[in-house]
This record gives structure tokens, sequence and C-alpha cells, in this order.
């Protein structure tokens, strides 16, 4: 059964995200969710092939953390950091800077991943003050970059691949370049970044795997250049590991496959395993050490009103439970080989142009997807029982990382079936 009422018909009060409500089908209702698994209103169940944006990397409603909210629950649901601090923040704080690379263990909570950003972006330029350069108020980031919706977070997003070009005139303008991925782009890069330093303060970066911006993916070398080319010019480097922390690429952070510890690091989306908001951005003991002064002004100036909230920090306490209990990274590894081998058979679609794999994250990319046929696709989708919803012209699996095999073979038939149904030929 389809429907065939548009989201405005549907929905006379919701606003949805990135979503022409005119002409896009109504959203399908949700009664539950569990492991892998939505079940909709009509009693229909869908393997979730995305993890709800990649945040429920233990898949939903895993007992652990529920156990974990319903005993916070008893005790502290929220109180302001201004002044006041309780146990889960300062337990999750701890852990964080213990898992995390290097001298990474200042953590500064807030409720979204391009708040994160935000802050990441302010403590860079704060930093560059407190060492006397206040020229250095400017960004570098890549080409099919997203770090973020705020207007910050947008300025240093790809300009076109980026959802956002229609404000391209409001932005700040920044550096948006090619990520270098040769010899000769590692120096070209390097160059450019000691000819501008002076007005740089950082560069941005999704390490590893360029995520929603196009699920583009770069060497663990390329990592190391950038880094280089940082250090060499005083330039400081922020990892954006919404996306890629928590096992996403087959290490706990793509930072250790990368062998680097950038000066700060921002992490959201799996923080909670899915269930409440919550990010933060870590910085690096030195970078801390330059906001310490007499003086009051000199402060990290910023201070979401829920930042640090009890229920999430209980939640992301949880999670992080899982991730030592539970073999949840060495499952993310083993992902990318079933992954691969089971997206193999999209290569022979004839407007397939890449099938590719890292960590439990899936690639097919076609040469375009119009938006007639992403349509098509999310009901050809939904009838074969998978929750799978491209970016761009990009299909693609992010799902929980326990996902099982007999999971994992409905995602990938219902993938290449239902992009076999909506037009694509075998060659
Ligand atoms: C999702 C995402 C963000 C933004 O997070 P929100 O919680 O949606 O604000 C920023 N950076 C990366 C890499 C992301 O994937």
């Amino acid at each position: 059964m389809t429907t065939t009422k548009s989201a405005v018909e549907a929905e006379p009060h919701l606003w949805l995200p990135y979503t022409q409500m005119q002409t896009t089908a109504a959203p399908l209702a949700v009664a539950r969710a569990e492991g892998a698994t939505i079940t909709l209103e009509d009693g229909r169940v869908l393997v979730d092939g995305i993890a709800s944006w990649w945040t429920a990397c233990h898949g939903y409603r895993h007992p652990h953390i529920t156990a974990a909210l319903s005993a916070q629950l008893e005790t502290l649901h929220h109180v302001m950091l201004g002044g006041l601090v309780h146990p889960q923040a300062k337990t999750l704080a701890k852990r964080l800077a213990g898992l995390l690379p290097g001298f990474l263990e200042r953590v500064f909570f807030a409720e979204s991943g391009s708040v994160a950003v935000e802050v990441a972006m302010k403590i860079a330029v704060q930093t560059q003050r407190s060492r006397g350069e206040p020229s250095r108020h400017r960004f570098v980031s890549f080409l099919g970059g997203y770090h973020g919706d705020t207007f910050a977070t947008m300025s240093v997003c790809d300009p076109e691949e980026g959802m956002h070009h229609l404000f391209r005139d409001v932005l700040a303008p920044q550096f948006t370049r090619p990520l270098p991925t040769t010899t000769d782009e590692h120096a070209a890069f390097a160059a450019f970044l000691n000819q501008e330093r002076h007005q740089i303060a950082a560069v941005v970066l999704e390490p590893l795997v360029q995520c929603a911006g196009g699920m583009r993916f770069h060497s663990p070398e390329d990592v190391r250049a950038i880094k280089r080319a940082c250090d060499a010019s005083g330039t400081l480097l922020i990892f954006d590991e919404i996306a890629t922390g928590f096992g996403r690429t087959g290490t706990l952070f793509a930072a250790e496959a990368c062998e680097v510890v950038p000066d700060i690091i921002t992490l959201s989306k799996a923080l909670t395993g899915g269930t409440l908001p919550l990010s933060c951005a870590v910085a690096t003991r030195e970078v801390f050490e330059t906001f310490l002064d007499d003086d009051p002004l000199r402060a990290l100036m910023h201070g979401p009103t829920f930042m640090g909230n009890a229920l999430a920090c209980a939640a992301a306490n949880a999670s992080v439970d899982l991730f030592e209990s539970e073999p949840r990274v060495a499952q993310a590894k083993a992902l990318e080989e079933a992954l691969a081998t089971a997206l193999a058979p999209c290569r022979k679609l004839s407007d397939v142009i890449d099938v590719r794999c890292r960590g439990a994250i899936g690639v097919v990319e076609l040469d375009a997807l119009s938006p007639a046929r992403l349509q098509r696709l999310r009901d050809a989708f939904v009838d074969r029982g998978a929750w799978i919803r491209p970016l761009g012209r990009v299909v693609y699996l992010m799902p929980p990382l326990n996902l099982t095999s007999a999971d994992l073979d409905v995602l990938a038939r219902a993938l290449f079936d239902g992009l076999s149904a909506t037009g694509s030929k075998t060659r």
C-alpha cells in the first residue's frame, strides 16, 4: 500500500527537514522501533538501513540504555551547568577523554552537532586571539564536506553539494578547498595554508569519510598531510567526527586509524546511541590552557541552556558501556566486507558509477537521481521491507553497527531490486 497524499496534506502542523512539503509524499507514521527494525502504525516492519541519521549504533531501544535512562529518571533529569554539575556529566567527560587519542581531555557539552561545530570554531578563534593572532579568524574546509545547518557551520560546508547554496551571499567568507589526495596536492595545500595562515584560525575536516556532503572517502595519509600542513603554519585542526565517531569507519574514532590527534574534535550523532540529543566539542589540554587567565572575558563565551543534560549524559554513558562490553567496533569493522559483498551486484547496474564501503558505511553512487525517481525509490524500498533514504545521488547504508546478516540481506536486496524496479538496467 503506497500513500498518495503529499506531506503538506498529511501533516497540517509539522514542518519537515529538507522537504518540499508540496511535492514530497507523506512521511511514514512510526509506532515502535526495536533492534534494527522500525514498525509502522499500519503494521509494516522495515529494516532501518540508516539508523536514523546514523545515531542508533546499537539498534533501537537497547535494554541497557533503557535501563540506564529509567534509573536516571528517578534522581535527576536536568540541571544547568552554570554553577552546578552532576555525576553523569563528569563521568561521561572523563570517559570520553579516556577513549579519545592524545590529550583531548576537555569536554564542552552542547545539544546538537551543529552547535558543537560552532563551539569548536569559537574555541579556535579565541585560541588564536590568546596566542596574539587576532587576525586568524577564518576557516579552511573541503569540497564535499558537511558540518551542520547553522550559519557558521553552513559557511564551512561544501558551497554546492552542501544543500545551502541559497545562503551563499549571507555566509561569512571562508576557504573551501578540494581535499588534497596526491603528493602534489598535499604540497600545494601546505603551500596554500602557509601563505594564508595570517587569516586562518583552523582547518575543519571530517576525517576519512565526508558523510552528508556525498559519502566520499579519503586516506589516512591525506589526513596526515593535512595535519602536517596545519602544524607547519600554526593552524589548528578540528576533526568533525560527528558522523565518523563511535565505530562507524571501523575504529572507535577515525582519528585512531589516521594516527592523528587534532586540536579539537566534535562528537554527536551516535553519542547517546540514538536516544537523546547530545553533542560535545573536546579540546586538547594545550588549547584549553590558552583560556586560563585572570580576565573573566577570556573564558569560553558559550553556554547552551540544556548543555550536559543528565538524561542525555546517562544515555551516553550507557552507550559507552556497550562499546566496552560488546564487540561493537569489531562488528562495524566486519560489516565492511559484508557490505562490500552484499552491494557488489549493484556494480552491474548501468547507472551505478561507484560502489564503495568503509567500516559500517556502504555507498552506491548513481550518475544521477531525479526528485521523481527519489520518490519512487522510497516506495520501492519500503515495499521490500527496507528504510533507505538517499542523499543527493548517493544511495547508502549506515545501519546499526550490530546489524545481523539476515537484516543486511533484506537491505542489500531491497537496494538492488529497488534500483532495478525504478529504472536501473543490468549491463
Ligand atoms: C550531522 C552532522 C552535523 C550536524 O549535526 P546536527 O546534530 O544535525 O546539528 C555536523 N557534522 C557532521 C559531520 C554531521 O554528520
